[in-house]
């Protein structure tokens, strides 16, 4: 298995077609081709690339491209025929097999049929997953991240495996705080990875659950149906008693709860579920990811019912079609920063990298400028740091240890090129790191610093 291919900034279709053409010419025959970041919505086309427009380019290697959300994915013909999807796969249950007018399969897949398809796709290299993984921590050290919390994929094993061993080796320099896909739960079950680490380094502290889809691929669930396709109010991946199946399960095994939910279909869904297994005391801290689309009476509930959530503010940079999306009266409850923070939610903020840039001041320059929509929502510095510091370690157990400079605390720090406590927002994106502590160890420091 080779490094993924990286599609992100491709402009049409033709541009996909480029670098993947570029990247089969060296890839052995019979090797999967896996791609990430296309975006229909950054295509001149405007839409859905399919296998018709890249089965020319290799008869020899299955191709599997997943959309910059990770929620759908092109396949080519090669790929199908290798994972059975055939004329007979047909959408249920929150998996989707896209068909043309004349139903015949388009090459798109969406939600959980992309994980399921992820979940098939083997060999991947070992060493080339922990050298990923470093790579990957030297981009966050960088940028300044002193832990990450860190959404395993439907390879898990083998990722955890990777981050095991180098833990093991000592060549770790960040915090990890783990979660698996739902389907892990199992193995937590069986005990196998809880008697392993759980150090201040690195801790298993649950899984991550996809309750929607993505607002991009309008898979995300909605009450009312989308304001640019009205026959479609997006995928509900789970029933509420599954996924309160999930959560009394993970509960029982002293595990967190990570439900990825953007839609309000989905938020309300999630908050019935957490509320409905924890009755007002969410001592294992199950939290809501996104929690795109939430009104005011939800974020009451929230509250209520003890549910953090981790935001991405950088999203309302992104989400350049918001108002298609959803029209204007639903603009106001999209990423309400503020009201989450004003109405006692403990909100953490993250990245959703690589959907996003992984760059947390980026996240806090975005929850400061806001989107056009809602300048209410508008966060200042303090509330802004909040995100990342100290309600970040709330969201991942880690109160008392980490979030705050004090001391008693662990040394991890991260020290800016200027002063950000009265800076103008449009100047907070220029800030760079100078150096990343982690534990009292130097992670990251800018070149020529001693
Ligand atoms: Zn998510």
């Amino acid at each position: 298995m080779r490094r993924i291919l990286d599609l992100t900034g491709t402009s049409n279709v033709t541009a996909l077609r480029l670098r993947l053409f570029a990247k089969v010419n060296k890839v052995p025959k019979g090797e999967w081709v896996i791609g990430r970041g296309w975006d229909q919505e950054g295509f001149t086309e405007r839409r859905y690339p399919s296998r018709d427009d890249i089965d020319d380019l290799t008869r020899d290697n299955p191709v599997f491209l997943t959309r910059v959300c990770g929620h759908v994915a092109l396949l080519n013909s090669v790929a199908m025929n290798q994972l059975g999807i055939d004329d007979g796969s047909t959408s249920e249950e929150g998996s989707v097999f896209e068909k043309d007018s004349r139903g015949r399969l388009t090459g798109i897949i969406k939600e959980r049929a992309v994980e399921e398809a992820l979940g098939e796709i083997r060999p991947w290299n070992d060493e080339l997953i922990e050298a990923d993984i470093l790579a990957g921590e030297y981009e966050a050290a960088k940028n300044g991240l002193t832990s990450l919390h860190c959404i395993l994929s439907s390879n898990y094993e083998q990722e955890l495996k990777a981050l095991l061993s180098l833990h093991a080796k000592g060549e770790l320099a960040l915090r990890y705080r783990i979660y698996l896909p739902v389907a892990g739960l199992e193995k937590l079950e069986e005990g196998e990875s809880r008697q392993r680490v759980d150090d201040g380094m690195l801790k298993i502290l649950g899984v991550k659950v996809y309750a929607d889809g993505s607002l991009g691929a309008r898979t995300a669930a909605l009450r009312e149906p989308y304001s640019d396709d009205p026959t479609n109010s997006g995928v509900l991946r789970y029933t509420g008693e599954e996924l309160e199946e999930i959560l009394r399960k993970a509960d029982s095994l002293g595990k967190q709860v990570l439900i990825h939910a953007i839609g309000d279909a989905a938020v309300s869904q999630a908050i019935d579920a957490i509320e409905s297994i924890t009755r007002g005391k969410n001592e294992r801290r199950h939290r809501i990811e996104h929690c795109s689309l939430c009104n005011g009476e939800m974020i009451t509930r929230l509250k209520e019912a003890g549910i953090g959530v981790c935001v991405q503010p950088h999203f309302a940079i992104s989400d350049t079609w918001a108002l298609e999306r959803l029209g204007e009266g639903r603009l106001r409850w999209l990423y309400p920063l503020k009201s989450l923070l004003k109405g006692g939610v403990t909100a953490s903020g993250g990245s959703d990298a690589p959907v996003e840039p992984v760059n947390p001041i980026l996240g806090m320059w975005a929850a400061m400028v806001g989107a056009d929509y809602s300048p209410e929502e508008r966060l200042d510095v303090h509330e802004a740091l909040r995100l990342y510091t100290k309600n970040a370690a709330l969201n991942g157990f880690d109160e008392g240890n980490l979030g705050e400079i004090r001391e008693g605390f662990l040394a991890d720090l991260t020290i800016l090129d200027s002063d950000i406590r009265n800076i103008h927002p449009a100047m907070l994106r220029k800030v760079g790191v100078a150096a990343t502590v982690v534990n009292g160890q130097v992670a990251y420091s800018y070149e020529g610093l001693p």
